[in-house]
């Protein structure tokens, strides 16, 4: 379909924002090191994930643009994510932080760059605005932000054009007030963690819906992600079995009603919760 999302019906696989269309399901690389990320994101990339997600805390940008480089997928196929650190947050830091990213990742621009945590509000503006710069020099294509609360994302738009926020979503962490905002504002919403860190693999209300359709708990899970309008997740796995099952999801659909099963799961469960975090913000 076409870049912009004109004139054709949105596909499953793709969410647009802000005319872009992104890969729903994409492949996280958090805690994957050494040969596990080589290989990850090599069998990813074979199996057709287009849409990969490192940061620069991960330590892995250059295995993954390594993986990237040689798996002879061109590289404006694929919608590549990274990340700014907490410690980087300051304008002059974004820049070089940024190239030295490009350069651990073998290319010349981020489909995406994302402040990873809201740890810096105080210079909120001028850390956009450093990413504004890099996006019209044409080594970022969007920019975004991580973490961020309803509120901390409005202030955000405030300021630049924000085009995804990536926060923990799951059956058992709900983001209804944040899916409001994003869906008001065109921002994508990734959902990260989607697995609950492995948490729903057993949860007997996501196998018996699954059950019913010859799908696993966790592809139930991602399903009821990307049905959702504006939603994309980026499930990490390191064994090729579950590289495969996590894209088999776009051959079923789940009825409203087993979606309202779902979201019922819903228990307020962060996973993701560091002591700089502050939710409430
Ligand atoms: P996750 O994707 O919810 O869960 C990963 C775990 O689930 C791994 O133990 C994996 O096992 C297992 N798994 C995956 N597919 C499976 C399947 N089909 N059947 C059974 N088990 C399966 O957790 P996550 O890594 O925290 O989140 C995903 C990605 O989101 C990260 O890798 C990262 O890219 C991103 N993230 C971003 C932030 C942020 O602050 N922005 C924070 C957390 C995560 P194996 O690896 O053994 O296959």
């Amino acid at each position: 379909m076409n870049g912009d999302g004109s004139g054709e019906e949105s596909r499953m696989d793709e969410v647009i924002a802000r005319g872009t269309a992104v890969p729903a399901l994409g492949y996280g690389t958090w805690e994957l090191e050494g040969d596990d990320c080589l290989r990850g994101v090599a069998a990813a990339l074979e199996l057709g994930y287009r849409h990969l997600d490192t940061a620069q805390v991960y330590g892995n940008e250059d295995l993954v643009g390594q993986a990237l480089a040689d798996s002879g997928v061109a590289r404006e196929e694929v919608f590549l994510t990274t990340k700014v650190w907490n410690s980087r947050l300051e304008p002059e830091r974004v820049r070089s932080t940024t190239e030295d990213s490009l350069r651990r990742l073998r290319t010349d621009y981020v489909d995406l760059l994302l402040i990873h945590w809201p740890v810096r509000m105080d210079i909120l503006p001028q850390t956009l605005e450093a990413m504004r710069g890099l996006q019209e020099r044409g080594l970022v294509r969007h920019v975004g932000v991580s973490n961020f609360t309803p509120a901390q994302l409005r202030e955000a738009l405030a300021h630049a054009e924000v085009f995804c926020n990536q926060v923990e979503y799951h059956p058992y962490l709900g983001q209804a007030a944040l899916l409001e905002v994003c869906r008001e504002q065109d921002v994508l919403l990734t959902a990260y963690s989607p697995l609950a860190r492995g948490r729903v693999l057993e949860d007997p209300v996501l196998r018996e819906i699954g059950e019913a359709h010859g799908k696993s708990a966790a592809q139930v899970t991602l399903r009821w992600l990307v049905q959702q309008p504006g939603v994309a997740t980026i499930p990490k796995a390191a064994s090729r079995r579950h590289i495969e099952s996590n894209l088999a999801i776009f051959d079923f659909a789940l009825s409203d009603a087993e979606c309202a099963r779902i979201a019922a799961l819903e228990r307020g469960e962060r996973i993701v919760d560091p002591d700089w975090a502050d939710w409430a913000a």
